[in-house]
C-alpha cells in the first residue's frame, strides 16, 4: 500500500470530527510530498531543527504540527510557523514558547500535555499541576499562547483496557479544566491522544486528534518515541 492509501484508510476508520496527524519524524521529504500529491496536508514532528527544514523545504500550506518534548532553546526553530505544539509541560517553557510567539507577532496554539503512563519517563502535568498553574498569574500575562487543549500518551502495552482507562484520564482531566478555568473558551475543544497502535481505543474515548505515523509511512529506522 502506498503512503496515500494508508492515509486514506486511516481516515475512512475516523470519524470526520477527528483530526489526523501524519506523523512524518525521521521520514524524507520525499515520503511527505508523496502524501502531500495524494491531497493531504497535516503533518506532525518531534525534532525542532529537522522540523524546520522540512517546512523551509516543502509547500508552504502544510500545516506542521509539533508533537514531541520541545526543549526551552528550540522553541525558536518553530514559532514562526507551527501550527500546534502538542505537549507543553511547563511554565518555562510556556514563556518561551509566548517570546517567541510575540517576536513574530504570533499567538501558538498549544496543548497541555498530562502524564497519564505509568511509565516514568513520560513527560506532563497531573490535574493539580496544571490547575495551579492556570490560575497563576503568570499564565495569565501570556498573551502570545493560547492553550486549546489537552495531550497525552498512553503506556506501550498490549493490555487494551489500561490504555482505556488511561486515555479516559485524559479525556477526564480535559472535562474538568472546560468546567473550571476554559468554561467560557469555545476554542478550548481539543483532546489529542491515539498513536498507530490505539488510536480505534483514544476516539472511543473521545480523542479529537489522533497522531499516526509508522501506520502511514512504515517502521522507523531507528528506536524513537
Ligand atoms: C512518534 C509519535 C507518534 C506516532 O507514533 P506511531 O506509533 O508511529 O504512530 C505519536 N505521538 C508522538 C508524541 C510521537 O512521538
Amino acid at each position: 500500500m502506498s503512503i496515500s492509501q494508508n492515509i486514506d484508510q486511516v481516515l475512512k476508520s475516523i470519524p470526520e470530527n477527528v483530526k489526523l496527524i501524519a506523523v512524518s519524524k525521521t521520514k524524507p521529504n520525499e515520503a511527505i510530498v508523496e502524501a502531500y500529491e495524494g491531497g493531504y496536508k497535516i503533518f506532525g514532528e518531534n525534532k525542532p531543527q529537522e522540523l524546520k527544514g522540512k517546512f523551509e523545504a516543502l509547500a508552504k500550506d502544510i500545516e506542521w504540527h509539533f508533537i514531541g518534548h520541545l526543549q526551552t532553546n528550540k522553541v525558536k526553530y518553530i514559532a514562526e510557523f507551527v501550527h500546534l505544539i502538542h505537549a507543553v509541560d511547563s511554565m518555562k517553557l510556556l514563556k518561551e514558547i509566548n517570546k517567541q510567539a510575540l517576536k513574530h507577532s504570533r499567538v501558538i496554539n498549544c496543548l497541555l500535555q498530562f502524564h497519564i503512563a505509568q511509565e516514568e519517563s513520560k513527560f506532563g502535568y497531573d490535574l493539580s499541576e496544571a490547575e495551579e498553574m492556570l490560575n497563576s498569574d503568570e499564565f495569565k500575562n501570556l498573551e502570545g499562547v493560547n492553550i486549546v487543549g489537552v495531550m497525552g500518551m498512553a503506556t506501550f502495552t498490549d493490555n487494551h483496557d489500561q490504555v482505556r482507562s488511561e486515555f479516559k484520564q485524559l479525556k477526564t482531566n480535559f472535562d474538568v479544566l472546560k468546567a473550571e478555568g476554559f468554561k467560557d473558551k469555545s476554542d478550548f475543544t481539543e483532546v489529542s491522544m491515539g498513536m498507530s497502535g490505539d488510536y480505534q481505543i483514544a476516539i472511543e474515548e473521545g480523542s479529537t486528534m489522533v497522531r499516526v505515523g509508522s501506520f502511514i509511512f512504515g517502521a522507523r529506522n531507528y528506536a524513537q518515541k
